[in-house]
């Protein structure tokens, strides 16, 4: 008898899962045994890795897919908690009469890459019963493995090499549709569940207690279709349109919480949604008529993806500030914890800042532009920290949180890499209506949602209220400096005094 185990990793989710088809419709498999492994400790809402909304958002997506294993296929997803060696020996114990094939998918993240060796070396290869087989990523549209090992490869700087390469792989890769892995539940049902009793094994009901925080975003594969389906493929005009460039950083008019852009990263990151599915849909609405293009076009959206992909996979240290080929090694000021705990918390006193960061504390999610503001005001623009500080954080709070895509950004904004934006290209982060943050300043509604001290503030002095005389801040019941704080520094002498720094940094570096 012949058991396959399904590790469910990065692709939470049962629609364009190509593991779980093969389990599912493979002639040889008579037992089908899907887990899912969390291999850190809860302590207050979260993990050393994971703030409590990226943990509650986890925990929904591996409820859903949960549910949907057992109402789609009559499976049971086993969820362990514990070192992964420690839970697969367990495993090995309780499935010893079996002979076990563990099918699970590659994946580019460092992390994941070692755990798949250790399991390779200290137990498939030192068990005669157990065999393994490893998939290719669905986490993305190229073969990263594949590109990045060919000869002639070279890191991409730009949109212009994304499109290069992708016409080299598929063509006329705006049309294109990619094949996806749909299991078919109805189809001549050959696997049966199995189920196994371990000592690492942990139930829903006793995690899901411990995860309070209430978030605008719920987890999951059918939270992800839904969104899937409400922003994108109903949406016909609004592909066709779509212009990163353009969209609203402050959110919708009327909700405050609702990204003008799709808002489908988190799911996309823990793998509820495929990016084949996304893209297709794309090239569906988009085959019919004009489109914007890449960059700005979702599909240039997907393509920055990849890119990040593609250099998190073939850069040496992509995550550090030294001897990382796309980082700069620019002298950045001593880490200041009293700066970082302002910036953190939404206390800067530059409102346009702290209702980005309050917004990411209470959902886990922010706008691209916010991300833009908040990263370029951490590091060149004003407080001079290094981007490994704001990513550090970004890495715990996003419920998006992406090691390849989260060191991209971060290095992109703080000026050091060779795709950033020109270093000297400051935001200013108490904008105006033509700032290309896109900032809506009229009734300046996000600002006032998520810094009500100042929701009585007129609309003229809400992004500099150290501004507004005495008399002004009295009659809406704000003073500065009392009830919300008076600015952490001076952004014009340190947007002077940073653009220097910089320019010597290079220098020294030549
Ligand atoms: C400092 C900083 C850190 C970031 N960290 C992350 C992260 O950890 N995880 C993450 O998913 N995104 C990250 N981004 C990229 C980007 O901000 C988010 O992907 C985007 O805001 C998600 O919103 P959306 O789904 O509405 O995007 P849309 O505009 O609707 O785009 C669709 C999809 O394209 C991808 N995408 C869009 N923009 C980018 C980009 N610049 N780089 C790579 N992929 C992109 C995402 O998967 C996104 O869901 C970061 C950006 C910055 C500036």
């Amino acid at each position: 008898m012949q058991v396959a185990v399904v590790w469910f990793r990065n692709s939470l989710r049962i629609h364009d899962n190509p593991v779980l088809s093969w389990a599912y419709e493979s002639e040889n498999v008579d037992l089908i045994l899907p887990i899912y492994i969390f291999d850190e400790k809860i302590h207050l809402r979260s993990t050393q890795t994971m703030a409590e909304h990226r943990l509650r958002f986890q925990f929904d997506c591996v409820e859903n897919l949960h549910q949907n294993l057992k109402n789609k296929f009559d499976l049971d997803l086993h969820i362990f908690s514990g070192d992964c060696l420690e839970v697969f020996e367990s495993l090995r114990e309780q499935l010893q009469p079996f002979e076990v094939i563990l099918l699970h998918e590659y994946s580019t993240n460092p992390r994941d890459r070692k755990q798949s060796e250790t399991i390779e070396n200290k137990l498939i290869s030192t068990n005669q019963t157990w065999s393994a087989k490893s998939f290719p990523s669905s986490q993305t549209i190229l073969d990263i493995e594949a590109i990045v090992g060919s000869s002639g490869y070279k890191p991409p700087k730009s949109m212009k090499d994304m499109i290069r390469l992708f016409k080299t792989e598929f063509g006329d890769y705006e049309n294109i549709i990619f094949e996806t892995n749909d299991p078919n539940p109805s189809s001549l049902k050959r696997s049966q569940g199995l189920s196994v009793n371990s000592k690492y094994q942990v139930s829903l009901d006793k995690i899901q207690p411990l995860l309070t925080a209430s978030g605008y975003f719920l987890g999951g594969e059918n939270e992800a279709i839904s969104r899937l389906e409400k922003k994108v493929t109903s949406q016909h005009d609004y592909v066709k349109n779509f212009s990163k460039p353009k969209s609203i950083s402050t959110n919708v008019q009327g909700n405050p919480m609702e990204p003008t852009t799709t808002g489908l990263s988190p799911y996309i990151s823990t793998g509820c949604l495929s990016i084949r599915r996304l893209w297709n849909s794309c090239s569906e609405i988009q085959q019919s008529s004009e489109h914007t293009v890449p960059p700005v076009s979702l599909h240039g959206q997907i393509m920055f993806r990849e890119m990040f992909y593609l250099l998190s996979r073939s850069v040496e240290n992509w995550d550090q500030d030294s001897g990382n080929s796309q980082c700069k090694e620019i002298e950045w000021g001593e880490l200041d914890n009293a700066l970082l705990d302002s910036w953190d918390s939404g206390q800067t006193g530059f409102p346009l800042i702290d209702a980005m960061m309050r917004q990411l504390n209470a959902t886990g999610w922010m706008h691209h532009l916010g991300r833009h503001a908040v990263s370029c005001f951490l590091t060149r623009g004003q407080l001079w920290q290094n981007w490994t500080h704001g990513r550090d954080i970004f890495e715990r709070k996003l419920i998006d949180s992406d090691w390849a895509l989260n060191n991209g950004n971060w290095l992109w904004l703080a000026g050091v890499a060779p795709f950033s934006m020109p270093y000297y290209r400051i935001y200013n982060p108490c904008p105006d209506s033509k700032s290309s943050l896109n900032v809506e300043t009229k009734d300046a509604e996000f600002i006032r949602y998520w810094v009500p001290e100042l929701s009585e503030f007129p609309s003229k002095y809400i992004f500099e209220p150290h501004l507004a005389p005495l008399h002004i801040q009295e009659s809406v019941g704000c003073l500065i400096g009392k009830d919300y704080p008076n600015p952490i520094i001076d952004r014009k002498e340190s947007r002077k005094k940073n653009l220097q720094s910089f320019k010597l940094s290079l220098e020294k570096l030549r």
